[in-house]
């Protein structure tokens, strides 16, 4: 059957007179109906870059897509135009900001404001979409009573729950939520993403999480792309890439993890940074930085390995893997 989303080497720039910011680099994903995918990697990584270019909203005039495709239900969204792409965001595709208050507007009223949103995109009454409104507050654990409330008087869980009953209020077909839980605090951030997790099965709506923290990811996606300096280096069922991460930078990121059953003073951090995007090493992105690096990842850019379910971008793969192998039955 045809994807629900199909991403194919989508290369995006933003281009200054100063310098040319190789934000994405020929990234390719592919989404089901249903599906929840998790984008996890660090600040710079080029994941928000990634949920801008589906939504159609790069920064202009300076984010350009370069080349590749984004067909959403068979539609090219890179090729559809601002009116277009405007009934497609909201209706179709919504989005979730790490800040609420991008999404709420402090001057109305959260049901007036949930009721705007469900009247933009359907052809219901005022009251009508009042109801509407009251029922996904309930949905997201806020009581009708506080529908004529402010922003201001949410504190940022709850605030973040308004958002979201926006976001699902038209029933669209993928939710892209980027640091959806980061400004919250520990334990509202585990509620927030159960029932985030609860409405998005409730609703059968696909969902794309944008995280730094694979532990967020592993709470409510079943898929996870790792992405590093605009490429994807490593793609597959969560479970499998928990189990047994096959890049260098995956493993890495699992490293810096702190865990319970480890000393803190043996966590070991990938040393170094990521490299400036305007000036983006040659060979494997990840080389500077790379503990199996060999000299001809200087030289040549990795082919996307596709085994197993599992896609990775490395050129000592079967190396790596014969070694750790050969270690763990030793
Ligand atoms: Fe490391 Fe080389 Fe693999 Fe890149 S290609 S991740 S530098 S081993």
């Amino acid at each position: 059957a045809d994807k629900q989303l199909s991403i194919t080497t989508l290369r995006v720039h933003y281009e200054t007179e100063k310098e040319t910011v190789h934000a994405v680099n020929g990234i390719s994903l592919e989404m089901d109906e249903g599906d929840s995918l998790g984008i996890v990697g660090e600040t710079g990584a080029g994941k928000t870059t990634t949920a801008l270019a589906i939504l159609g909203l790069l920064p202009k005039p300076t984010g350009k897509i370069i080349e590749g495709s984004i067909l959403f239900d068979g539609q090219d969204l890179v090729q559809a135009g601002e009116t277009e792409m405007q009934k497609i965001r909201g209706n179709k595709i919504s989005m979730i900001f790490q800040d609420p208050m991008t999404s709420l507007n402090p001057i109305f009223t959260i049901g007036e404001q949930i009721a705007e949103v469900i009247e933009i995109h359907n052809e219901i009454t005022k009251d009508g979409a009042m109801e509407r409104a009251a029922e996904m507050l309930e949905l997201v654990g806020i009581p009708q009573a506080r529908m004529g409330e402010y922003p201001h008087q949410f504190s940022g869980g709850m605030k973040q729950r308004v958002v979201i009953a926006m976001a699902l209020a038209c029933n669209p077909k993928l939710l892209l939520a980027d640091e959806p839980t980061t400004a919250l605090d520990v334990t509202i951030q585990a509620q927030v993403l159960r029932m985030m997790r609860g409405l998005k099965e409730k609703f059968n709506t696909s969902l794309i999480l944008i995280s730094h923290d694979l532990g967020v990811v592993a709470q409510i996606c079943t898929k996870v792309a790792i992405m590093y300096a605009g490429e994807i280096m490593e793609y597959g069922n969560i479970e499998d890439v928990f189990e047994k991460p096959l890049h260098p930078y995956t493993e890495g990121l699992f490293n810096s993890i702190p865990r319970l059953d480890v000393d803190r003073d043996r966590l070991s951090p990938i040393s170094g940074l990521m490299p400036d995007p305007s000036r983006l090493p040659k060979g494997c992105v990840f080389h500077p930085r790379c503990p199996y690096a060999e000299e001809v990842c200087a030289k040549r850019v990795p082919q996307v390995n596709d085994t197993e379910n599992r896609k990775v971008m490395c050129l000592m793969y079967e190396g790596i893997m014969e070694n750790k192998m050969r270690k763990t039955h030793a």
